[in-house]
């Protein structure tokens, strides 16, 4: 972990995917964590095998409540902000939380890490290049995001929780940096959230047809939970400010994502084509040039390694 150790973190969003690996690899490493969520998205099972741990803690709060954040006691040398519905399923039935969330929590968030001297990190996304007319995306490249369709809550909300770090680093002197998490995928994502691997998998798990948007030829460039993990760990370990993009090398189309899928489980399923949404982006692939030079980051599982890690994790869990 960048030889880099923390004495006590606080992690927003802790109990959800992402977090809740962030959660364990920091406890790992030796460092005590808090574990703030309110639940909206994600699930104390995800924390489970970790509460009885005893740097561990899981307050029940809201990112957006004052006095969840205040209220905590001791200092925090690691803040790092990943409340929010990152689902398009999930930030469509909660927009204006999703609002606030990048909002009022990234405010808060930011006032608790300068109040405590703490390194800070907003867990950004790639959505903030909306449907990009570049290709790949670099973090030069402003974006092309709809403000009013309906991806805009949580691709303005990101954005603004971007404006918010850069000014209160500028205002404050705050030691704050942004990470642009693109897709990631791995064991604990929620089976019904909507995303294209839990989606896929549960499917062909369950022998059901594999529902592919369109025909299937938009691309995303996933990458293993483990390796967000590491990306977003060097950039807190780092000088560095960002914006930083993380995420996969390998670009796929949608329809051979199913395909590979189906090839994994062994199913029986077929590939049924549905309505595509409105807004998707066409062609996703970050560029991360500057993760591997600033941070000497990169991708390191594999596609049927990483795939067959989650397939193995969601087929325990339909099966306990
Ligand atoms: P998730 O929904 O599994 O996790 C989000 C967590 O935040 C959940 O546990 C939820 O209950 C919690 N939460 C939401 N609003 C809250 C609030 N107001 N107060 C306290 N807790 C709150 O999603 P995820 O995929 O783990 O994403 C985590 C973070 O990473 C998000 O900020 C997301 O935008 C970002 N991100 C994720 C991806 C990805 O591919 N998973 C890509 C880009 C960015």
């Amino acid at each position: 972990m960048s030889g880099q150790v923390w004495s006590r973190a606080l992690i927003t969003g802790g109990a959800g995917f992402v977090g809740s690996h962030l959660c364990a690899r920091l406890l790992d490493a030796g460092t005590d964590v808090v574990c703030l969520d309110n639940l909206a998205t994600g699930s104390r099972a995800n924390v489970a095998d970790l509460e009885p741990r005893p740097g561990f803690r899981f307050v029940a709060g809201d990112a957006t409540d004052p006095e969840a954040l205040t209220g905590l006691p001791g200092r925090f040398d690691l803040v790092l902000h990943f409340a929010c519905p990152a689902s398009p399923v999930d930030y469509q039935r909660l927009p204006l939380e999703t609002l606030d969330v990048g909002s009022t929590g990234t405010r808060l968030a930011l006032e608790r890490a300068r109040a405590d001297g703490a390194r800070f990190v907003l867990a950004s996304t790639s959505e903030v290049y909306g449907d990009p007319l570049e290709h790949p995306q670099r973090e030069g490249y402003w974006g092309n995001v709809n403000p009013v369709g309906p991806r805009s809550v949580y691709d303005e909300s990101k954005r603004f929780a971007e404006a918010l770090v850069t000014a209160h680093r500028g205002a404050r002197g705050t030691d704050a940096a942004i990470v642009r998490i693109f897709n990631t995928y791995g064991p604990r994502m929620r089976t019904g959230d909507g995303r294209a691997v839990p989606t896929f998998v549960t499917q062909a798990l369950d022998g059901l047809p594999l529902t592919v948007a369109g025909d299937g030829g938009q691309t995303r460039s996933l990458c293993y939970v483990d390796d967000t993990v590491d990306g977003v760990l060097a950039l807190a370990a780092s000088a560095e400010t960002g914006p930083v993009n993380i995420g996969g090398g390998d670009e796929i189309t949608m329809l051979e994502l199913a395909r590979r899928i189906i090839e994994l489980t062994g199913s029986a399923s077929r590939v049924r084509h549905v309505g595509r949404p409105v807004d998707d982006p066409a062609r996703r692939r970050p560029d991360t040039r500057l993760a591997r030079e600033r941070l000497g980051w990169r991708p390191r599982v594999g596609w049927s390694e990483g795939l067959e890690r989650t397939v193995g994790w969601f087929s325990r869990s339909v099966a306990a």
